[in-house]
């Protein structure tokens, strides 16, 4: 049976890309239902997806912040949590369009449009001379 998850991601500040992005690269073990073993970061953690009565997880970064860690993300994530799975999917549009805003576009080449056969036994010339 699968259990709500209780967390209210919007009142707790939304998901932030870093931390999405961090989360992504961590290794999570599920323990029972909605609870789950973090590792791979500095310091592994455990969070608790579904008691309302302890932190949902133990680091610095939710318990002081409030805010919803990567985790947090990381543990939604194998639980297939549709916000968190929209949110990657925004990041990777984004990462998308700023690899194309940074893509290299080919330069205009010289005599674009004619065929020079003359310039081009010229260059291998050139070759056969080195
Ligand atoms: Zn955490």
């Amino acid at each position: 049976m699968r259990l709500a998850t209780m967390i209210d991601i919007p009142a707790a500040g939304g998901v932030e890309a870093g931390r999405l992005e961090r989360g992504l690269e961590l290794e999570v073990r599920p323990l029972e239902p909605g609870r789950y073993h973090v590792s791979g970061g500095r310091e592994q953690h455990w969070v608790d997806l579904r008691s309302p009565l302890v932190p949902r997880c133990d680091c610095g970064d939710h318990l002081w912040r409030e805010r919803v860690c990567k985790h947090i993300l990381a543990a939604l994530l194998r639980e297939g949590d549709e916000r968190v799975i929209r949110e990657v999917a925004a990041l990777v549009a984004g990462l998308r369009a700023q690899v194309r805003s940074l893509a290299v576009r080919p330069r205009p080449r010289r005599g674009r449009g004619r065929v020079d056969p003359a310039g081009a036994a010229g260059r291998i010339e050139t070759v056969r001379r080195s």
